[in-house]
């Protein structure tokens, strides 16, 4: 249920909370110029409608039949905003994350955080845990590399982010990075989604390879739902018949998730197309269909990189890239690096 005031005062949005939680539900509080939006959480809590549209500086109670409530756009007024470090991802500005889709040694990631420093980038990906289809490729550094992503980020000012695959990791990893991220493979980890959401950092939500939108949001509800409001979501393409390229980028999902949720939406052109060539047209499109975000693999040496060599960019490519994305960010009124 949600639960509409108008120009209510400070005492009357008091007591309705009162009610929500001597109901022993949760509320969700999102302030507008005049309207308040009291997004009411709990099992049948629209059986006590009347009751709430009843008390004063209430304009309207509604129930809600969207499964996700703290996901959805019904519930908060304004978008939602998520900084990582310096960066803004949501309302007009275009976040950028990129980085090595591994973290390999401390020479290589450095090697790339200063590249990628001095083109502008205030976020830099590196994953050390890494979910390969195959156990006997690269399976990522692990906790160990936890110093390297702390030393590129000391030494060149970038906040750094990377994967959670185990709730055992999320503790010391969440004390060292600056953002955490769910891969598509563990979207539907509640488990994991319920500790990222006990921590204080920003998490990435991938799009699991087949999930629907609906169940993308309702995972973003476990972890917002555990008291963490930071979720940037981040479409990654989703599995069809199409063959040419790794996955099928959705462009779709950035507009309806706009339509249905207030968290901000980025891309991923690199496991979306796994191919160097559509990182460019396929980011261009995900700018002009409102992405608020990319997450790019780029590394100094693709070819020798030990995961992913076939879709990232030099950076050389990513500075091409940087210049054929900002007209187009421009003419949709976000600001990009
Ligand atoms: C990644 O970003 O490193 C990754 C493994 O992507 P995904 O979870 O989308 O496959
Ligand atoms: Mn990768």
């Amino acid at each position: 249920m949600i639960i509409i005031l108008n120009k209510a005062s400070e005492k009357q949005v008091q007591a309705i909370l009162e009610k929500i939680s001597e109901k022993g539900f949760k509320a969700s509080v999102s302030k507008g110029a005049s309207k308040t939006i009291i997004g009411v959480i709990g099992k049948n809590a629209s059986q006590f409608l009347e009751e709430f549209q009843n008390m004063p500086g209430v304009e309207q109670a509604i129930s809600v039949s969207s499964p996700f409530k703290l996901a959805s756009s019904e519930f908060h007024v304004e978008k939602t905003t998520v900084n990582v470090g310096k960066e803004i991802f949501g309302n007009n500005n275009a976040g950028m994350i990129a980085g090595p889709c591994s973290a390999e040694s401390l020479e290589q990631v450095l090697e790339i955080a200063e590249k990628l420093h001095n083109l502008g980038v205030k976020v830099l990906r590196g994953s050390l845990f890494k979910p390969r289809s195959s156990p006997y490729e690269f399976q990522g550094l692990g906790l160990k590399g936890l110093e390297i992503l702390e030393k590129a980020r000391s030494e060149f000012g970038l906040a750094v982010e990377t994967e959670v695959m185990d709730v055992r990791d999320v503790k010391p990893v969440s004390e060292v990075v600056d953002c955490l991220r769910v891969g598509a493979r563990n979207m539907q980890n509640f488990d994991l989604l319920k500790e990222v959401g006990r921590q204080k950092k920003p998490v990435i939500l991938k799009r699991g390879l087949s999930a629907s939108i609906k169940e993308w949001l309702l995972s973003a509800e476990y972890i917002l739902n555990e008291g963490n409001p930071n979720v940037i979501l981040c479409e990654r393409g989703i599995r069809t018949f199409e063959t040419e390229c790794r996955n099928t980028a959705d462009i779709s999902a950035i507009p309806l998730v706009h339509k249905l949720s207030h968290l901000p939406v980025i891309f991923d052109p690199s496991h979306a197309a796994g191919r160097k060539d559509l990182i460019t047209p396929l980011s261009l499109a995900a700018i002009a269909a409102g992405a608020d975000g990319l997450l790019v693999e780029v590394h100094s040496n693709p070819e020798k990189a030990l995961s992913d060599a076939k879709q990232q960019l030099t950076p050389e490519e990513f500075a091409r890239f940087l210049q054929e994305l900002r007209p187009v960010a421009k003419a949709v009124g976000k600001s990009i690096i």
